[in-house]
């Protein structure tokens, strides 16, 4: 993605910066709702997770959900913040057609969790973005436009969900950076099993706040914010468009109004929804149906205590027990899942040929046919099983991708395979040496050019042994022993 990195530089000479801050919707990990007994499983046919709750049927009283609760805590931890102990829900009023409480409980003074950072590894070092807080919601039901043409359908399953709201504060200075942010954001809640990521299913989506101001400049330009963009790629397009569209008005001389914008994808720009003037007044105020929420400190101890190793400081324990470099590191803590593949093919086989073809050949296979790692065609098992048959010499590093090749189909062991492939390397000294006997008599005129001074010979003479055994012999050995005949 260069050009969206260097969209800012293309234009006007570099002049401009661009502000970014994220309020990213992530949906808790968890059977049921924030504040009712209702499934959140997804895909269910519409309207067949609904409870009175839900559906606000009058005289319904929500009951707070204790595992969201946690939920929200573990993610505050992970983000290194400041846990609340006590926090408030509020309402925040306004009508909508999905919305059948004519309110949302969310927390707006008093949110569970403060402020906490979160470490990108970006590929010039290391950049801390701020996270202003976490807060507990619900979700609202969802509007669907486009299968009556004449009527808006109304789907309730999601209404009453638990989301947490993560806001970052503005330090996000590129579409380069929202990408890791994001990956970072996710990956965190993945470890911690807080929230599953899943954009395709909405998940994770996020408000994109963009502003723009010259280089140099210490205050914030005027924000606009674009509502719920649920892929990273949209949200790197809308903040180019949206980055652009600021500038041009600066430079036309005009101003910037904050605003709420919407990203339309088929026309690839960003499109006012409400300006601030008629920004919605949400009269908060605490929802009187639930009593202020207050943890004690052994309620959070009993949390952090079943915090995993995080992806930070996994990476770090990688760098310094495994010596991996950062980059190895970063790549294989990215992803729990990953980061567990790993740990279990080393420990049975070596560190530095495992990370190697742990991020070669086998990230190759799973790109090339779009699976996760806990979908991988090879085990662990077996992986380690085909390192260490190239550790011991069995066979060649060569050999090794044929073998891996046949291992995809079926998760085969890779002895067997080369056992009724006669893939075995040779190593017997005895062999090899008769060999390579037959190549120096086969080329006496080579021979003799090299011993005369042809130095850069000595590759041909390999690749000859090598043919002479089917590819199999042992290059360490057949160097050696073709040094010694040749220069002896
Ligand atoms: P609101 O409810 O008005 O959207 P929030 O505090 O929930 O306010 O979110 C504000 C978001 O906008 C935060 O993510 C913050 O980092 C970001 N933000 C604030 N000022 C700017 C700015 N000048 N440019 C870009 N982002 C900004
Ligand atoms: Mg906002």
């Amino acid at each position: 993605m260069k050009d969206i990195n260097e969209f800012l530089i293309k234009r006007d000479n570099n002049n401009y910066e661009v502000v970014i801050g994220l309020e990213v919707h992530a949906q808790v990990t968890s059977n049921s709702k924030l504040f009712s007994s209702s499934s959140t499983k997804f895909g269910a046919e519409p309207n067949t997770q609904v409870s009175l709750v839900d559906a606000a049927f009058p005289g319904m009283l929500p009951v707070i959900n204790e595992f969201c609760v946690k939920q929200a805590i573990k993610t505050g931890i992970g983000l290194k913040a400041q846990i609340n102990k006590k926090s408030v829900f509020d309402r925040k009023n306004y009508f909508y057609a999905d919305l059948p409480q004519g309110y949302q409980i969310s927390q707006y003074k008093h949110p569970i969790v403060g402020e906490g950072k979160v470490i990108l590894d970006m590929p010039n070092g290391q950049k801390e973005i701020g996270i202003e807080r976490l807060h507990l919601e619900q979700d609202a039901g969802k509007s669907i436009h486009d299968i009556d043409p004449n009527n808006t359908l109304v789907d309730l399953n999601r209404s009453g969900v638990a989301l947490m709201e993560i806001v970052s504060k503005p330090d996000l200075r590129s579409p380069d950076e929202v990408n890791v942010y994001i990956k970072k954001l996710r990956s965190i809640m993945r470890y911690l099993g807080t929230c599953d990521g899943n954009m395709q299913e909405g998940s994770l989506r996020a408000d994109v706040n963009v502003s723009v101001r010259k280089k140099g400049e210490k205050t914030f330009g005027t924000r606009c914010e674009i509502k719920n963009v649920n892929s990273i790629k949209f949200m790197q397009m809308a903040i180019i468009h949206e980055a652009n569209r600021q500038v041009d008005l600066i430079e036309e001389g005009k101003s910037i109004d904050q605003e709420t914008r919407l990203f339309d994808i088929k026309k690839n720009e960003t499109r006012s929804m409400r300006s601030k003037e008629d920004a919605h007044d949400y009269r908060y105020f605490p929802d009187p149906d639930l009593l202020p929420l207050e943890v004690t400190d052994k309620f959070i101890d009993d949390i952090r205590s079943e915090i995993p190793e995080l992806p930070d400081e996994k990476k770090k324990r990688f760098i310094e027990k495994f010596k991996l470099t950062p980059y190895e590191a970063t790549i294989l803590v990215s992803d729990i899942e990953t980061s567990k593949y790993f740990e279990e093919v080393i420990k049975n086989a070596d560190v530095k040929l495992s990370t190697n073809w742990i991020t070669g050949e086998l990230f190759a296979v799973l790109n090339e046919k779009n699976l996760e790692i806990s979908q991988s065609p090879i085990s662990a098992t077996n992986l380690s099983r085909l390192i260490n048959l190239i550790k011991d010499g069995t066979i060649s590093g060569k050999i090794a991708k044929i073998v891996f090749e046949e291992m995809i189909v079926g998760d085969q062991d890779p002895q067997k395979i080369i056992e009724a492939k006669g893939l075995k390397q040779e190593s017997d000294p005895k062999a090899l040496e008769e060999l390579i006997e037959k190549v120096i008599q086969n080329n006496a005129d080579k021979v003799a050019e090299y011993k005369s001074g042809k130095d850069k010979l000595f590759g041909f003479f390999v690749g000859q042994a090598m043919k002479e055994s089917k590819g199999k012999g042992n290059p360490q050995l057949i160097n050696k022993i073709l040094k010694k005949k040749l220069n002896g």
